[in-house]
């Protein structure tokens, strides 16, 4: 990707950020490379775009290379990993404010982060047949809770899952009332299997996988 939005950093003062842009794409350094010739930087992205049509450097026109292009010097990536920006997913209602180096753990885990559940709707849902329930229409695939949080979880899980919006609806809504009842903070996520696969981070003895209907719940708690 190119560099990140400016409008993300409210807090960081205009002159920082500008010590921090990209000198191709003037938005907030990713994974940032440096050129020998000018001790510029330029976004890996922006400068690997930039060298497939050009061989010098686009500040100074310098004859440059992808190979002579350096690490940023540690002080700047420290600056760097240590601004604070907008989730992504602010629009979607999303008000965590956090480190670019915390972003792509809590990008991978945020409740707002619609793109984990944009394909299923209840439409598809209600094509499939009636769903084989248990007693509270839930079935527990894996557990690593105790019994007291497992009942107060579903208690809560069961009156939610239950209604008929979208998915991300249904989600944002059982880990708010997690976060009210249980402390902070909760994520529920969907996914169509049971998927090993996916990676989540979570507080050793807060993740509950549960089963309704066709689809897997995914729900756990993080310090962040
Ligand atoms: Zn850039
Ligand atoms: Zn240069
Ligand atoms: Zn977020």
């Amino acid at each position: 990707m190119a560099g990140y939005d400016r409008e993300r950093f409210a807090s960081t003062s205009d002159s920082t950020l500008d010590e921090l842009s990209c000198g191709i794409c003037r938005d907030i350094l990713c994974d940032p490379l440096m050129t020998p010739c000018c001790l510029q930087m330029f976004c890996h992205n922006c400068i690997d775009t930039w060298l497939e049509s050009s061989d010098t450097c686009p500040y100074d026109r310098h004859p440059l290379s992808s190979a002579q292009l350096c690490r940023t010097p540690r002080i700047v990536m420290n600056m760097l990993l240590d601004l604070k920006i907008d989730c992504e997913f602010k629009d979607n209602g999303c008000d965590s404010v956090v480190t670019l180096d915390e972003l792509p753990q809590h990008t991978a885990n945020c409740r707002f982060n619609d793109t984990k559940y944009t394909d299923y709707e209840f439409e598809d849902y209600e094509e499939e047949e009636e769903p084989d329930l248990t007693a509270n229409g839930l079935k527990i695939i894996e557990n690593m809770m105790s019994e007291e949080m497992t009942e107060k979880v579903l208690s809560i899980v069961s009156n939610d899952i239950i209604e008929k919006t979208s998915l991300s609806v249904i989600c944002a809504k059982i880990s708010k009332k997690l976060d009210q009842k249980c402390g902070k903070r909760w994520h529920c996520s969907v996914v169509d299997r049971f998927d090993t696969q996916a990676i989540f981070i979570f507080e050793p003895g807060f993740w509950i996988q549960l089963k309704f209907g066709f689809l897997y719940y995914i729900i756990y708690k993080t310090q962040h």
